[in-house]
């Protein structure tokens, strides 16, 4: 069993106490602790702000992507290690490599930003120069500075290294240092990472600190100049949203939430099509990859009434191949939740979604799974539910259950395939299967206002798609209302949200003269 210290101020420290206890997702043992108890954690805020953030203005863009392609290089040096620890939590080999090896792959994609870009400065003139008076002397331009303070990242423990490297890209890129609190169930791997940048001596002193377990009283001292971005559960989110001080000083706030995604079968789409077989693939994936732990998984498959029992017989069909138990078995195509609590929850949701829907396969209480004791590890077997009635249900659309569970709806015409996917109450992605492009256009402005990203699909398409729950570094990572109405990822705009748009006044050849690089 391994003590996970955090690195802040310089310096790896313990905390008091006992601390929080990790679980192995497949055993149940408890394999880690780790404690915040006596940190002082007005002082880390300071540390970040007084040491990392001067450190990173001094840098200009390409030189902040070069840190970043460093940083890729030393996370890639030790992907075995991260693999393993990643099995603890119950993940496949390909699960692990969507968190580990996605999240260094984002690393690079915002280093050739910087790179490539942004422009040789520490900070960027945006947009061209307006004239403000009538000869000219007069005029306006904006820049982008880096604000001064630290960012702040809360994460989800689905993803302890995605999540983490993701938000580092963009906040390192725009001049930020960072303080990561990985969710304490699967700090471990965040922590390993933190551990070999920081004894690789890429990172610049100050600019990567660490707190494994609670926050304390973190919130409380931050400023306007710090950022938080939080990933993880509404309820959460929304409790450190109205924190007092955040609202009292305006600290900008990101929040990734949980989302009830959709997938939507156009009625043009036949049950015998080739399109059709993608549609059930693509739920079948967003099903079992990581035990439907992602925040863009599937949770409502959105049919024409008149097909809804041939996708429940294709679906069933083939999840009654899956086999489920301890990653590391041969065979094995899906591992356990993260631990009996999130399989309690699970349990719990599933338990809510049933007032409404059938289960029509799977058994929550299932108990024997390959190579493992489902009596001790964190198991359940992919559920699929099908909701009674489309009209009155509501739990279908605001109950998500973080695990591998999805829920058929039966829809009567288009009008109601768009009321019902708006009933998720804006989400992160959704995705559509038609080859109708007159529905495909019809359909996508009725889903887009109430989406982050969607996948207009047909079989063309589904060759090289990256997939539905796959968060593109390049592409919008966020979504409206209930998603938390944030935007994590999508390019120079997640870098924007760590920097301050000032407009400058000033005569044409002062302004010209400090935004010159
Ligand atoms: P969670 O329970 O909301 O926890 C998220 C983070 O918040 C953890 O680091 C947790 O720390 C911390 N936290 C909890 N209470 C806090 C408090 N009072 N003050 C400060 N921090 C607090 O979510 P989770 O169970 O880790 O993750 C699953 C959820 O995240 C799902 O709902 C999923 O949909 C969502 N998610 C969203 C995205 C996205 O990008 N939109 C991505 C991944 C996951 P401890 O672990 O130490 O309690």
């Amino acid at each position: 069993m391994i003590t996970l210290k955090s690195y802040i101020c310089g310096e790896w420290q313990t905390g008091g106490g006992a601390g929080r206890a990790l679980h192995h997702a497949v055993t149940g043992e408890q394999i880690a602790s780790c404690s915040t108890e006596g940190f002082d954690f007005e002082a880390m805020l300071e540390y970040g702000r007084n040491v990392g953030g001067p450190a990173l203005r001094a840098m200009t863009f390409p030189q902040r992507g070069e840190l970043l392609k460093k940083m890729a290089g030393v996370l890639n040096g030790h992907l075995e290690e991260f693999y393993e620890i990643a099995a603890a939590y119950g993940a496949t080999k390909r699960d692990a490599w969507m968190d580990v090896e996605g999240g260094i792959g984002t690393l690079f994609v915002y280093s050739s930003l910087g790179r490539k870009a942004l422009p040789d400065s520490s900070f960027i003139v945006d947009g061209e120069v307006a004239g403000l008076s009538k000869e000219g002397t007069f005029v306006g331009r904006h820049i982008r500075v880096p604000l001064e303070g630290v960012a702040v990242q809360i994460n989800a423990f689905n993803f302890p290294a995605w999540g983490m490297l993701e938000k580092l890209a963009s906040s390192l890129l725009a001049g930020m240092p960072a303080l990561v609190k990985p969710a304490t169930s699967t700090a471990w791997l965040a922590y390993r990472m933190v551990e070999r940048l920081i004894e690789s001596g890429v990172m610049p002193e100050g600019t990567l600190q660490l707190v494994c377990g609670s926050v304390g009283d973190l919130l409380h001292h931050m400023t306007c100049q710090d950022v938080l971005g939080f990933t993880g559960s509404a309820s959460v989110g929304c409790k450190l949203k109205s924190h007092p001080n955040l609202v009292a000083n305006s600290v900008r706030f990101n929040m990734e939430a949980d989302s009830l995604n959709c997938i939507m079968l156009g009625h043009d789409v036949a049950a015998d099509s080739p399109t059709f077989g993608k549609f059930v693939r693509e739920i079948l994936n967003e099903m079992r990859v990581k035990a439907g732990q992602k925040c863009t998984a599937i949770r409502r498959i959105l049919v024409p009434a008149d097909r809804e029992q041939a996708v429940i017989e294709a679906i069933t069909a083939k999840l009654s191949g899956t086999v489920v138990g301890d990653p590391a078995v041969e065979g094995v195509k899906m591992g356990p939740l993260v631990n009996r609590s999130a399989l309690r929850d699970a349990r719990e949701g599933i338990a809510v979604l049933s007032e409404e829907c059938e289960i029509v396969h799977g058994d929550p209480d299932r108990s024997d799974f390959e190579g493992a004791d489902g009596e001790k590890g964190s198991f359940l077997e992919p559920i699929l539910l099908r909701c009674k009635d489309a009209a009155s249900a509501v739990k279908v659309h605001e109950v998500e259950v973080f695990g591998p569970v999805a829920t058929v709806i039966g829809y009567a015409d288009d009008d109601q395939a768009l009321a019902l996917a708006r009933k998720g109450g804006g989400s992160l992605v959704a995705t559509l299967y038609s080859e109708d492009e007159a529905l495909a256009r019809k359909l996508t402005f009725g889903l887009a206002p109430f989406h982050g990203r969607l996948m207009v699909m047909n079989e063309q398409a589904s060759g090289e798609s990256t997939g539905h729950g796959v968060a593109m570094p390049q592409l919008v990572h966020g979504g409206p209302g209930r998603a938390g109405g944030g935007e994590e990822l999508g390019g120079l705009r997640s870098v924007y949200h760590y920097m301050q748009r000032t407009a400058l006044q000033g005569t044409p050849e002062r302004l010209e003269a400090i935004c010159s690089v």
